[in-house]
């Protein structure tokens, strides 16, 4: 007889980081419906379901108009080409965020011009702006990272004083306010991604801009379609970068669910602060700490750990069934495409120690408090086990 392993209790059910299906399987009948709407339609991009989804969201987050596109990154791209920003520009940009805050001011041929985060919160420091302000600088980049809005009193201010633009990236954070404002409707442009693991998920990739000036709403929607206002005219050299129609339908069937997700969010958020005080961990890992005059709205739940500890944690995490995440491992000014802007290690400690040290523990709407136990415990067994071996 083969040896087996019956005797041990079977393994817990693994965790995931990111469960993209539950949304789907609970608003099934209705997603089905609108996706056989629009393939019945003969109108697979842009068309009324964007239309309509663009309204909806734009009302949602506060702001006149909405403008869809491919993806965050496209949004991005399009908001700095609406403003006038490219070569001999430049952009000021965290180096702690998503490649695409950085590459997207690249793209159009202006220069990232990197400024170090706050410790806290993980979001550009304003207190560093002033200092890598240029003649040439025309805009403020603040990435809304992990879900709670940037410190934006301090960067208007700094905007108004030096006449820059406010573009936000607000890829992480749809629904997320700062005093009582949502997001994307604290800046000249707000760029919105629905990536299907963000707040507000898309079959596949989309994203949007918005904003409240009606000028930069008709550049943004003649730049989405190569720049042309009217058909084969070319006003601008513009992008193919619109939004496909199923996307817009299968979001207009969420977008009135979001504010019950972001509220379960919430609510797990909540569940991880106490379970990892109450196992007595918090001595030893960071939790994610929201500024009083806002709503984070956690689209990841980051930890931060002892760096000589983050990777062995992280292995170990995942080799028990816990789905993790390391955003991001390498801040932007040590990326190899953007070594000709001539950073050096030791330039941004703030951002490269946040690097060294976070994490994301498995999160999403539906993440039961079993679940959380489970993955509370498997840390907890990592320290156990650590402290053991070091004894
Ligand atoms: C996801 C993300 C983007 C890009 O969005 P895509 O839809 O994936 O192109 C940009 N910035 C940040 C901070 C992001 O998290």
């Amino acid at each position: 007889m083969k040896p087996t392993s019956s005797v041990s209790a079977p393994a817990p059910a693994p965790v995931p980081l990111c469960d993209i299906q539950a949304q789907y399987t609970a608003l099934k009948t209705e997603i089905d419906a609108a996706v056989l709407r629009v393939l019945g339609s003969g109108q697979a991009i842009l068309g009324p379901e964007v239309t309509a989804f663009e309204q909806e969201t734009a009302q949602f987050c506060g702001a006149q108009f909405g403008i869809g596109c491919g993806s965050g990154t496209d949004a991005l791209v399009l908001a700095l080409r609406a403003l006038d920003i490219g070569p001999g520009d430049e952009v000021i940009v965290p180096p702690f965020t998503f490649f695409a805050s950085a590459s997207a001011v690249a793209r159009i041929g202006a220069t990232p011009v990197f400024v170090d985060i706050d410790p806290i919160t993980f979001n550009i420091d304003p207190g560093q702006i002033e200092a890598k302000i240029t003649s040439r600088t025309r805009a403020i980049m603040p990435v809304h990272l992990f879900g709670q809005c940037c410190d934006m009193d301090a960067i208007w201010q700094i905007a108004a004083d030096r006449q820059l633009y406010v573009v936000e990236d607000a890829a992480q954070s749809f629904g997320s306010e700062y005093r009582g404002k949502r997001c994307g409707a604290l800046g000249i442009v707000g760029c919105m991604s629905f990536y299907p693991t963000k707040n507000l998920g898309a079959l596949g990739d989309a994203g949007l801009v918005t904003t409240n000036d009606p000028v930069i709403d008709k550049k943004l929607r003649a730049l989405r379609v190569h720049g042309s206002e009217v058909k084969y005219y070319h006003k601008y050299i513009g992008y193919n970068m619109r939004l496909d129609a199923v996307h817009a339908a299968v979001l207009r069937v969420k977008l009135p669910h979001v504010a019950n997700w972001l509220t379960a969010r919430e609510t797990a958020a909540k569940r991880y602060d106490g379970l990892i005080e109450r196992a007595n961990l918090h001595g030893f890992m960071r939790r994610p700490i929201a500024m009083p005059d806002r709503r984070h709205t956690y689209n990841q739940y980051v930890v931060r750990v002892p760096s000589n500890h983050r990777d062995p944690l992280v292995k170990y995490l995942k080799e028990n069934g816990v789905g993790v995440e390391v955003y991001y491992p390498l801040s932007l000014h040590q990326q190899e495409c953007f070594k000709h802007l001539g950073y050096r290690t030791g330039d941004f400690p703030t951002s490269e120690e946040a690097a060294g040290g976070v994490f994301a523990l498995p999160m999403f709407p539906e993440i039961t408090e079993a679940q959380q136990q489970r993955v509370v415990e498997v840390c907890s067994s990592y320290l156990r086990q650590t402290v053991r071996r070091a004894a």
